[in-house]
């Protein structure tokens, strides 16, 4: 069975070492309930469950699936005893409002509670993840009655939530939907349509499921200004909750996948279900995207939930598996071969993993720390400072972190030769497990395209540059010597450079946002994560303990041999779109069925 141990010092070092999280807490009335003996207690309770709970699951999760029959969604066996342990232990409120049975946790504690939960099981971790998206979005542009209604049965686990976006037709291109919704004379409205792709759309797991769906009223107008968002309960419920009839809304069947094949991706239709507006009329794109900005940062979790899972167990394997001799020198005499972890090539791929994990927390906890700052500061200039960091970090920190967990896997999995790619290892489940976190939540690409067209190009590259500058600020305080200083610098030169290239050639070139965005996005991306390793290297100078040498190698392997492909990606940037463009359609004309 696969391997886990949490990576609890790591966290702590991240918390109390490179961002001082106690100060914040202590000084805000709102988090005065937040300690770090309460959050230490959290992060040893989660790691205990997650490894004794939800990893021992996830292979079997993996093989028996998710299974439909006559409408109803089988979740494999063990998930409910493993989710009412969950919802009862309070992980779905960890970070839910007070005033609705929340607990009022801060992001950069339930990220730490959501990174174990990715870890051990990445599809059932998508169950409580998609009622906790729910719940913020009922938060943000719920009625009060609504949020009485509905959030303390949710953070609770007795009721959970689902995205309805996606339609048979459109994904990304939320402006061209068909669900429609009909206004009632009692204020409710009967919903019609068709949506896929939707992540816990049914299952055994609760009493009742609230889709929060995106529809179309019958005179809105066109394209993505016209989507209002709707509450629409599998059962439909008195004021105070008791479940009455079946809503006409339910699964058609399940997709069969490559991967998390415990979740349910379900095929909904609604056929004049009833529905309750959530928030104003037309600004249901609006309401999602408040609740997006903070889920897609869990997104870059699943990530790097893989890529721990994934380096934990390589690193076991390359110590046992005996396989040629060290170039160095035999290293164990008595066995007929050494350890594949004397080898240099079988090293590269572990540390890939590990430096992209110790800098993807790290890259996930700078994000949610402005997040926290943005919900609970008193400062409102704080707050806004944060909001306009998270808006700009969050496209990078979804898919940047699942683009490298990916490559993170897959190293991984290399490590294991031909075992890698049988069933047996699990291995070859963490690859096929990780590569959805790149397509959902918005597209890789799409998020690309959000940060260079919509959060820098359209405002001048300001907020990239105020980056760029508290980034110069902190290596121009440091106080350790390491090479990371000079090519962290580096790294904000190129993104400078870079960003004024890209501005300079969109004025030509109507192509060129979408022809670079990707390596842009992949460009800026490695600097956050020098960025981080400057942190990090800095909150260990001068401490005793090989935890603290260590991150300074490691970031010595980043600088070395990650940090260079920043050229590769920048090169790339300044060629531009031409290249794709220059082809004449015909050139892509497919081949005849
Ligand atoms: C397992 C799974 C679970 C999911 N869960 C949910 C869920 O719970 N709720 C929900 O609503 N949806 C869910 N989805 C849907 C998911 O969010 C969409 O699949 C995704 O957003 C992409 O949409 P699409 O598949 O329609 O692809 P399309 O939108 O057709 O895109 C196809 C390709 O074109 C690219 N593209 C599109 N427009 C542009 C452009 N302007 N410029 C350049 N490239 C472009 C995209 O990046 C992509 O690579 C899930 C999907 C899967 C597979």
């Amino acid at each position: 069975m696969a391997i886990y141990n949490a990576p609890l010092q790591d966290m702590r070092f991240i918390l109390n070492e490179v961002f001082n999280v106690e100060e914040f807490w202590q000084n805000n009335a709102k988090l005065e309930h937040v300690d770090m003996d309460t959050v230490n207690m959290i992060l040893e309770e989660m790691a205990k469950l997650s490894k004794n709970v939800l990893l021992p699951l996830n292979r079997d999760g993996d093989e028996e699936g998710a299974t439909f029959a006559d409408g109803k969604v089988t979740t494999p066996t063990g998930f409910k005893d493993a989710y009412n342990q969950y919802a009862e232990s309070g992980w779905i409120g960890l970070g839910g409002d007070p005033n609705y049975g929340g607990q009022g946790f801060p992001k950069m504690v339930t990220m730490l509670a959501e990174e174990m939960i990715f870890t051990t099981n990445q599809s059932f971790s998508l169950y409580p993840n998609l009622t906790v998206g729910a719940t913020l979005c009922l938060l943000a542009s719920g009625s009060e009655e609504q949020k009485q209604m509905y959030l303390e049965k949710m953070y609770s686990g007795e009721w959970s939530g689902t995205m309805c976006l996606t339609e048979p037709h459109c994904g990304t291109d939320l402006g061209i939907i068909k669900t429609k919704a009909v206004p009632n004379d009692d204020g409710s409205y009967n919903i019609t349509g068709t949506k896929i792709f939707i992540t816990a759309g049914e299952h055994d797991l609760t009493d009742n499921i609230i889709h929060l769906v995106l529809a179309k009223t019958p005179d809105a107008p066109a394209g993505s200004r016209g989507i209002s968002l709707f509450a629409v309960p599998k059962f439909l419920h008195d004021e105070q909750g008791n479940l009455g009839e079946r809503n006409s809304v339910g699964a058609g069947s399940i997709e069969h996948k490559m991967g998390i094949k415990a979740s349910a991706t379900c095929v909904m239709n609604f056929d004049n279900a009833k529905g309750w507006m959530i928030g104003a009329e037309n600004t249901g794109l609006a309401s999602m995207f408040i609740m997006m900005n903070y889920e897609r940062v869990t997104m870059g979790l699943q990530g790097l939930g893989g890529t721990e899972l994934a380096y934990q167990n390589a690193l076991a394997y390359a110590n046992d598996r005996l396989q040629s001799r060290s170039d160095s020198g035999v290293k164990s005499p008595e066995k007929p071969a050494d350890a594949l972890i004397h080898h240099a090539d079988i090293r590269r791929m572990l540390l890939n993993a590990k430096a992209n994990s110790e800098a993807s927390r790290c890259f996930a906890m700078y994000v949610a720390r402005q997040l926290d700052f943005a919900k609970f500061s008193d400062d409102k200039e704080v707050a806004k400072k944060a909001n306009a960091r998270v808006a700009l970090l969050t496209p990078v920190a979804k898919a940047f972190l699942t683009d490298k967990a990916l490559e993170a896997t897959i190293d991984c999995q290399q490590v294991f030769g031909g075992h890698g790619y049988i069933r047996e290892w699990g291995m070859e489940q963490i690859v096929r497990d990780t590569r959805i976190s790149q397509i959902y939540e918005g597209t890789n690409g799409i998020q690309s395209l959000d940060l260079l067209g919509r959060k820098v190009a359209k405002n001048g590259g300001v907020e990239m540059q105020a980056f760029i500058t508290e980034i110069r600020e902190f290596v121009a305080n440091m106080t350790a010597e390491h090479a990371i200083k000079d090519a962290v610098l580096q790294a904000t030169d190129t993104i400078e450079e870079l960003t004024k290239t890209v501005m300079a050639n969109i004025a030509e070139r109507k192509d060129e946002i979408n022809g670079c965005a990707v390596d842009y996005l992949q460009a800026t991306g490695y600097m956050c994560y020098a960025y981080m390793f400057a942190m990090m290297v800095e909150s260990a100078n001068g401490k005793e303990g090989e935890f603290y040498t260590n991150k300074a190698k490691l970031a010595d392997y980043f600088v070395g041999r990650i940090l260079p492909k920043i050229n590769a990606h920048a090169e790339m940037v300044k060629t531009g779109s031409q290249p794709m463009m220059a082809f004449d359609l015909d050139y892509f004309t497919p081949a005849e069925a």
